[in-house]
């Protein structure tokens, strides 16, 4: 089988998240898509996640429910100590020989990639789908997926996904200042949100609206 892997703190998830594993799914005749929500993220301060690692599970959970071919593994959330990208991938590879898998991520994290440890040893265990965030990205992605292939034999696959202009920093601050995260997320993910209170301490950042 083709296996997608979607990692991400997840923090909370939303639907640029969502929208990524369902057009990576059919844009590469993707068999499932497994999210992987982060332990503890090495390279993110801790601060920064404000549900805990299985609320955060919880969350992905709700939002994929009733899709078949969306999974959740737990298995970065479980082991903190796991949560290095090349660690996950080689035991992944090792362990479903028969699948093979596509290591689904956005634009900055393909930017920030030579900053993830031992992350030349990803390369062999996957094809790496990189989606845009912004149209402006374009030429720098283009020229950056062809300096890692080159540099790193990596392969690695444009992925066409609809641009969003969100994130899980622009729904904390929104629900930490008391607006809306309907449609951003989920229905059961906005409800999960709010009935925990997550986020409610806010920091003082900009909530996205201008
Ligand atoms: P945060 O604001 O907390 O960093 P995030 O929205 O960036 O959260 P992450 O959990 O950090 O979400 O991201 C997981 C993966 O999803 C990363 O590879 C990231 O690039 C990608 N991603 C997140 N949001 C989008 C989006 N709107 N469009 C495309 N890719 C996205
Ligand atoms: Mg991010």
């Amino acid at each position: 089988m083709k296996i997608g892997i979607m990692g991400g703190t997840f923090d909370p998830i939303h639907i640029g998240h969502l929208l990524l594993g369902e057009f990576a799914y059919e844009d590469f005749g993707l068999d499932e898509i497994w999210f992987l929500p982060n332990g503890n993220p090495p390279h993110k301060s801790l601060a920064e996640v404000t549900p805990g690692v299985m609320e955060r599970v919880e969350m992905v959970r709700k939002a994929i429910q009733g899709v078949p071919y969306f999974k959740v593994s737990e298995y970065e959330a479980i082991e903190n100590a796991h949560s290095y990208t090349y660690r996950t991938m080689q035991h992944f590879s090792e362990t479903y020989p028969q699948h093979q898998f596509y290591f689904i991520l956005g634009a900055d994290s393909l930017f920030a990639i030579e900053q993830w440890k031992y992350f030349r040893e990803i390369f062999p265990t996957c094809t790496i789908l990189a989606a845009m965030r912004d149209d402006k990205d374009r030429k720098d992605m283009e020229d950056q997926i062809r300096y890692l292939e080159e540099t790193y034999q990596a392969k690695i696959e444009l992925l066409q996904a609809p641009l969003l202009e969100i994130s899980s920093t622009t729904i904390r601050n929104r629900a930490g200042n008391g607006y809306t995260v309907r449609y951003m997320v989920p229905d059961t993910v906005a409800q999960y949100i709010r009935e925990k209170g997550f986020y409610k301490r806010g920091k003082s950042e900009n909530t996205g609206m201008s």
